[in-house]
């Protein structure tokens, strides 16, 4: 099977191509974003693989079909990037890697709470000035505080764990709880009271439609005046104005995002020596108890590991008409 594999990053080649030796696959590794405008490159091919920021709608699938693709293969969990009604309608099959280190982003998660809430951000800049001053440097103790967790699935129960072990009170939103979290002291609780209660909240839901502007205006609004709001799911679940409302007034104390909802033409991308047109990006950056990381949270060597691994595996199951149980 000839697969072309999209949005190939520096960091993780080494990884997909040793996965992909030895295992009867042709493996074509390009840089470029699966989009209308680079759909026409899989000509000849049987497979795609994609990764978060690659646009498969359904005018895209209509060209992949018509090319002859017959396989989608995500290297991630998120499927909200692909018309999964029209890949069914042309007959493609929907390939993804639903866990590959749900400890790397659950930390991420906890690495942007600690670096937030303890100014590390700042303090790193000051002493490398040689200015110790630690005025504007208070954090608060995590334990004994209540950090709202919404969704506790795969990453959001290591999240819940990680917290448990601080000695925080976690307060958990989730339409399936789990009873190895509540057996552990985790408490589920309606949105309502993660808002009411919490001194943090992280989000760990899909983006879904239900899920899109989860945090707005009026969440905000309900939210624990001071919340520190951390965001390591899809960008997409946080309104961006208002959470800029938010920190203008006060109101949020904070926020941390590893995803933004306009992240496709950006993340990923040295721009370093470009006018960055996006202003609430742009504006977000400027706020001192805001800290932005470009979609890195899965970032560690065990899940690009991982990752390539099950994307192979995945792909060589569909290429022998074998089920396999990623596929959506
Ligand atoms: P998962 O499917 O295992 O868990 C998601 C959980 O959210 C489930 O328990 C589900 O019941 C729950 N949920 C669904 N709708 C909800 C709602 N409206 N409110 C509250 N909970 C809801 O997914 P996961 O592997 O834990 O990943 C979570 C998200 O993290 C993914 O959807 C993906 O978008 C994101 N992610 C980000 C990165 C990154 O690098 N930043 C990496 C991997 C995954």
């Amino acid at each position: 099977m000839k697969v072309l594999v999209y949005s190939t990053r520096k960091d993780e080649r080494a990884f997909l191509a040793d996965a992909f030796s030895g295992s009867g696959l042709s493996p074509q590794f390009e840089e470029i974003h699966l989009n209308a405008r680079t759909a026409a490159l899989a000509e000849g091919y049987e497979a795609v693989s994609i990764f978060v920021n690659d646009q498969v709608d359904a005018g895209v699938i209509e060209v992949l079909a018509a090319l002859g693709v017959r396989v989608i293969a995500l290297r991630c969990a998120g499927y909200n990037n692909v018309d999964l009604e029209a890949a069914t309608q042309f007959s493609l099959q929907v390939v993804r890697v639903p866990a590959y280190s749900p400890y790397a982003v659950a930390e991420h998660a906890v690495a942007l709470l600690l670096g937030l809430n303890r100014h590390i951000h700042k303090a790193y800049n000051r002493v490398r000035e040689g200015n110790f001053s630690l005025d504007g440097l208070v954090g608060f103790d995590l334990h004994g505080k209540s950090v709202g967790v919404i969704g506790t699935g795969t990453i959001g129960q290591v999240f819940c764990s990680i917290m448990r072990g601080f000695g925080s009170q976690v307060l958990a939103f989730d339409p399936y709880p789990n009873q190895s979290l509540i057996d552990d002291g985790v408490s589920y609780v309606g949105l309502e009271d993660i808002y009411q209660w919490s001194d943090v909240i992280s989000l760990h839901c899909p983006l879904t439609p239900q899920t899109h502007h989860l945090v707005d205006d009026g969440a905000i609004g309900r939210m624990k005046p001071g919340v520190l709001l951390i965001n390591t799911s899809r960008g997409g679940l946080v309104d961006t104005q208002s959470v800029i409302q938010g920190l203008k007034s006060g109101h949020l104390g904070g926020l941390a995002l590893d995803v933004y909802e306009e992240e496709a033409d950006l993340f990923f991308e040295d721009l370093s020596d470009q006018v960055i047109a996006d202003d609430d990006l742009m504006r977000l950056t400027t706020f001192p108890n805001v800290i932005i990381t470009g979609h890195q949270a899965f970032l560690t060597r065990e899940a690009l590991q991982n990752i390539a691994q099950t994307t192979v595996s995945n792909l060589t199951l569909l290429a022998q008409s074998q089920p396999c149980i990623n596929q959506l």
